[in-house]
């Protein structure tokens, strides 16, 4: 126990070249920059210079939990996630990912908030952390093996409590797009599973017996109440999976979560069982549905999916690599033949076996496709680039939640590295909400007026509710990036906050202060919403100094959200859209204007307080913000103004 509530109190240093295992306190970081994010930025700040490459080994792997995981139980806060220099971004950069599971409240119990892997070891090996104490062992007999085998082996040697996370032949190969793999089936992206694998690292097992503190049980006791109460909902049918699913399904629930949610457990006929959810169903669907027509295809999305967490790959990669194959073969530039892939039966679960082990083994064509399809469109070349002009976001995935429609999305995804998912999420879910009362379906409760008075709320003014203009969005831009931060700092998880809306009740206005309230009453200090916020504000500075340092940058999107009209949304089919005063107007075929994209952006850096011309940060805003060391290094590199 640190004394510290809500903290373990150390985070670990594991340097694999030396061999060497040391702490640092968490409280040096945590003061500042919170937890679980803000931390992981901060340290790769202080260690990883710009010039190093992703696989090479002064990249540092950054495993971190937040100050609620394991403390605050049953308030969706038990999430971790993983941090470090990418080698799916282009160019390579700071990125990050977040998992659910029980691996980061394992962490926490075996004393520990967070994990810094440096360095690369001679040999494979794995990390065993127990209770305070830490060993690097040999991982020979684990190597050549997929991840969930190397689970399985490793919970039979050292106890089936034990939490592993763990790469694939993916991750071995050192495939871009290749994930890491923890219990529940937790996945993470941004090539995290490639940086592991060029440490040699094969997994980091944990056990922990401990227990963190909060300062003030009874108050959480109260929040946990309202919480809850907030989130009730008309009982509703899971979206994922309907008429594709194997037979069974029952809730997956990250441990000291208890919430429920939509992470559902599945088992098919032969008895393999898995998460599947949102990405894996969506990936293979629509393709085995076409393939197999009438005959029985219903388990084989599972079983591809199954198949890619084993791997360790994306499927968030594979999904958009389908369509540049698919569009590659029927222009005849690839074959069954030259690429030793049965691209004919695309849709098959044959062809997914084949695709996914060339891809993980590096194996002929499998080798131009395994870091991805950027890549390999380039070293295929003959006009197969144009393949990926129209659907191609960064970081290996398609457009989502598109800018074309959304308009705020587009700031929000110009400004990062990889697509911040669950900033998207925070704006698409008011839509969503009312576009089925627009349609008259699901919940009718989210009227317009209803979503202009939360817009406003949550997001500072009506006009992020209004598709019509482009006014008001750069504001909402700032909010949700403040908002979103925060919740990867605490870690919160996506599929419960933040508690925009509230079905029984008489306004239907959610709590933004929720988060605020939580953190005080587990770490005994008092933060109110606007605090935290700026404690939000503070590290979207400290991610934006690491993006100036490492990839400069334009803040831009993929060309063809200016370019081409926004077709059958499947979210809103219908493409209708609130506008002005409440007004529904259409916005089908909608395409993002150059003009006052680049206007819209120039408003975003001054709300910022960042140069309006060319977007760099100021010295007096981070000053403002507790950043004069910050400030420091970038004005060495001319970065600052
Ligand atoms: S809400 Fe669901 S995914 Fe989120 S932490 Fe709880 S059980 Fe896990």
């Amino acid at each position: 126990m640190s004394g510290q509530y809500g903290y373990a109190g150390s985070i670990l240093r594991v340097d694999l070249s030396a061999r060497k295992i040391t702490t640092v306190p968490t409280i040096d970081y945590a003061d500042r920059f919170l937890g679980g994010r803000g931390i992981a930025a901060k340290i790769y700040w202080d260690e990883v210079a710009p010039e190093v490459k992703a696989l090479e080994p002064e990249n540092r792997l950054i495993f971190m939990t937040g100050p609620l995981a394991g403390v605050s139980p049953g308030v969706g806060a038990v999430r971790w996630l993983v941090c470090g220099k990418s080698p799916v971004t282009t160019p390579e950069q700071f990125s990050y990912c977040n998992l659910g599971g029980s691996w980061g409240t394992e962490l926490k119990y075996a004393g520990y908030d967070g994990v810094v892997v440096h360095g690369k070891s001679d040999k494979p090996v794995y990390i065993f952390i127990e209770d305070g104490k830490v060993e690097i062992r040999d991982a020979s007999i684990l190597c050549g093996r997929n991840t969930l085998e190397t689970r399985e082996m490793l919970k039979k040697k050292l106890g089936g409590r034990v939490r592993v996370v763990a790469i694939g032949l993916a991750g071995e190969h050192l495939s871009a797009i290749a994930t890491i793999l923890a219990d529940n089936d937790a996945s993470g992206s941004s090539g995290f599973a490639a940086v592991m694998g060029s440490k040699n690292l094969k997994a980091i097992a944990v056990k922990g017996s401990g227990r963190v503190a909060n300062a003030g049980r009874e108050k959480l006791i109260e929040l946990n109440r309202q919480f809850r109460e907030m989130r009730k909902t008309s009982p509703e049918q899971s979206i994922w999976g309907a008429g594709v699913t194997p037979a069974k399904k029952k809730l997956d629930i990250c441990r000291g979560c208890n919430l429920g949610c939509e992470r559902l457990v599945y088992e098919n006929k032969a008895g393999r069982k898995g998460k599947f959810i949102c990405g894996q169903v969506n990936f293979y669907t629509g393709r085995a549905a076409r393939y197999y027509g009438e005959q029985d295809w219903q388990e084989v999305p599972f079983d591809a999916a199954m198949l890619a967490n084993d791997y360790g790959i994306d499927v968030f990669a594979i999904g958009p690599m389908l369509t540049w194959l698919s569009r590659c073969h029927r222009a005849g530039v690839l074959t069954d033949e030259n690429t030793g892939i049965p691209l004919s039966k695309m849709g098959s679960l044959e062809f997914m076996e084949i695709l996914l082990n060339k891809i993980s083994l590096r194996e002929g064509f499998g080798d131009v496709l395994a870091d991805g399809i950027t890549r390999a469109a380039g070293l295929v070349g003959q006009g197969t680039e144009t393949f990926i002009t129209d659907y191609l976001s960064k970081g290996e995935q398609a457009t989502a939640y598109d800018p074309r429609y959304f308009i705020t999305t587009g700031l929000l995804c110009a400004m990062e590295p990889r697509m911040p998912i669950q900033q998207l999420h925070e704006i698409s879910r008011l839509f969503i909400g009312w576009f089925q009362w627009a349609g008259k379906s699901g919940r009718p409760y989210l009227s317009t007026d209803v979503c202009r008075v939360v817009a406003k709320r949550f997001w500072g003014t009506e006009l992020a509710f209004d598709l019509s203009t482009y006014e008001g969005k750069a504001l909402t831009a700032v909010n949700i990036q403040n908002r979103e931060y925060v919740k990867e700092c605490l870690i919160l998880c996506d599929w419960a906050w933040p508690i925009l809306t509230v079905e029984f009740s008489d306004d239907h206005i959610g709590d933004p202060s929720l988060e605020s309230k939580i953190l005080s009453a587990t770490v005994g200090k008092e933060i109110d919403e606007a605090g935290l916020s700026r404690i939000g504000e503070r590290v979207v500075n400290l991610q934006r100094a690491l993006t100036a340092r490492e990839a400069g940058g334009s803040d831009t999107i993929a060309d063809f959200h200016f370019t081409m009209p926004q077709k059958n949304d499947f979210l809103n089919p219908s493409g209708s859209a609130p506008g002005k005063d409440g007004e529904i107007i259409d916005r089908e075929g909608a395409m993002l204007d150059r003009k006052k994209f680049e206007e819209m952006k120039r408003e975003f850096y001054q709300l910022r307080g960042w140069d309006a011309t060319s977007g760099l940060q100021t010295r007096a805003k981070l000053e403002d913000l507790n950043l004069k060391d910050i400030a420091d290094v970038l004005e060495q590199r001319g970065l600052v103004v």
